[in-house]
Parts: structure tokens; sequence; C-alpha cells
């Protein structure tokens, strides 16, 4: 946790309010923190400041803001990626939000486990967003979407994402072409299941305007490749 990201709501006076048992227990445990010291603190989808502890209990710690800072940029990224098994969606979430992805869109696709759409995991959404947000010093909230029929998805949504100074690539390890590197645009990246695509979601995805690119002939786990792509676009 880089910053605390607190509600408008804990931030109306002079003084704020830090006091979730989460945000608590890691202020105690691993910054040790005393009265006078400064604190990295956001408002969610607000600004970021550097704040003054000014006291300490065991419910709350109360902060006062001194000066605010520049909150940092996201990337120009929409990223699709088929909803993973409900670990793996925590930390892809997670990171995702940590690198700076500006809207995130999780898609069905036929090697999607139809029950993954029922996991109580997707309710924690929001908490994985202010994980990512913290651990990046963000405040910022990326829209996240949920489509959970494929075509739809692809022949209605994607068509309207795309255009000739933002296009739309689908990670697939069998295409020809490299993924690009360096880019100065923005983009939508279209990430498969666990198990891959299938030939004719591939098929369907590029006859939509989507290019099919390849990361090499490794095959990365879903939430290592984004990692990668992300760093590999953005270089
Ligand atoms: N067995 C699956 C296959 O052969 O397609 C592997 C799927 S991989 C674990 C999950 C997703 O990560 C893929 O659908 C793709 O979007 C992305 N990915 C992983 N490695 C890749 C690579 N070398 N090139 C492009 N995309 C990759």
């Amino acid at each position: 946790m880089n910053i605390v990201l607190l509600g408008p709501e804990d931030t109306q006076s002079e003084i704020w309010s830090i006091h979730s048992k989460r945000q608590l227990q890691h202020l105690r445990e691993h910054l040790d923190i005393t009265v006078g010291q400064n604190l990295k603190v956001g408002i969610r989808n607000g600004a970021r400041y550097v704040t003054e502890i000014v006291s300490i209990d065991e419910q709350e710690v109360c902060i006062r803001p001194i000066r605010e800072e520049a909150v940092p940029a996201k990337l120009p990224v929409h990223l699709i990626v088929a909803l993973p098994r409900p670990k793996v969606l925590r930390r892809l979430i997670m990171d995702s939000v940590t690198l700076g992805v500006e809207k995130i869109s999780l898609i069905h696709s036929y090697r999607v486990d139809k029950s993954y759409w029922q996991t109580p995991f997707l309710q924690q959404i929001d908490n994985y967003v202010t994980l990512g947000l913290e651990q990046a010093g963000d405040t910022i909230v990326p829209e996240i979407q949920m489509y959970k029929r494929f075509k739809p998805f692809v022949e209605d949504v994607l068509p309207t994402l795309i255009s000739e100074t933002s296009p739309a690539y689908v990670a697939h390890p069998y295409a020809d072409e490299s993924m690009p590197n360096g880019i100065d645009h923005a983009c939508s990246i279209v990430v498969g299941p666990e198990g891959g695509f299938i030939p004719y979601e591939v098929d369907l995805l590029t006859k939509n305007g989507c290019q099919a690119v390849s990361l090499g002939n490794r095959i990365l786990r879903t939430e290592t490749s984004i990692s990668y792509i992300l760093g590999r676009l953005f270089s």
C-alpha cells in the first residue's frame, strides 16, 4: 500500500479519518506509524495528498492534508479479457489497475467455465481495484464492465471501440504478426482465457477489426501476458 485511499465522505472536514480495519492493520504492521509522520493519502476519484498524522488510537488514525501531489497518469488502454478463474481474477484486476489500465471489460468465451460468472469473487472487484490503486499510488477508479455473451460483444461493442487512432489487438500465440512495441496511441487489447481462444473466436475478433498478434512462441499465463503486453506496448 503506497497511499491510503479514502472515500470523499472521510475527507469532509479539516482533519481526515482513516478507520478501515484493513488500512489500520497495514499502517500498524508495515509502516510503524507515529504522530507527526507524513502519510500519502488519496481521495477515491479525486486528488492525492501528503498528509501529517495528528492522532492515533485503536479505532482511527487522524490526518491533516499538507499539500497536493500529482496522481500518476493512466495508460490509454482498454483491456478486454476472458473471465479467468476466481483466484486469478483477483491478481489480474489488482495488477491491471496498478499498471494503469483505463478501462477493463471481462468477457465470456468458449473456454470460460460458466460457473465463474457466479463466483462471489466478482462482487469483490471493487476491493481488488482499491488494492491496485493503493499499490500504484493512483486514485482514479477504472471503468469495469462485464459481457456474458461473446458474439454480441464482438459484433456490437468491439467495432465501436476501434478507430484509426485506437486499434485493437488480440493476443494470440499462433498469430503470424508480432505485437507492436513502443506505441504512442490508445488501443484495446484482447486477452484470452486460460485455455486460449478457439479458432472461431479468433476469426470473429479479426473479422470485427482486431489484429491478431503474437508475443513469441512461449505461452504465458493470462496475467503474465497482460503485464508483458503493457510493458511492451508502452515502453
Ligand atoms: N493453451 C492456450 C493456447 O494455446 O492458446 C494458452 C492460453 S494463455 C494461458 C492465455 C492467453 O494469454 C492467450 O489466449 C493469449 O491471449 C495470451 N497469451 C499467452 N501467451 C501468448 C503468446 N505467446 N502470444 C500471444 N498471446 C499470448
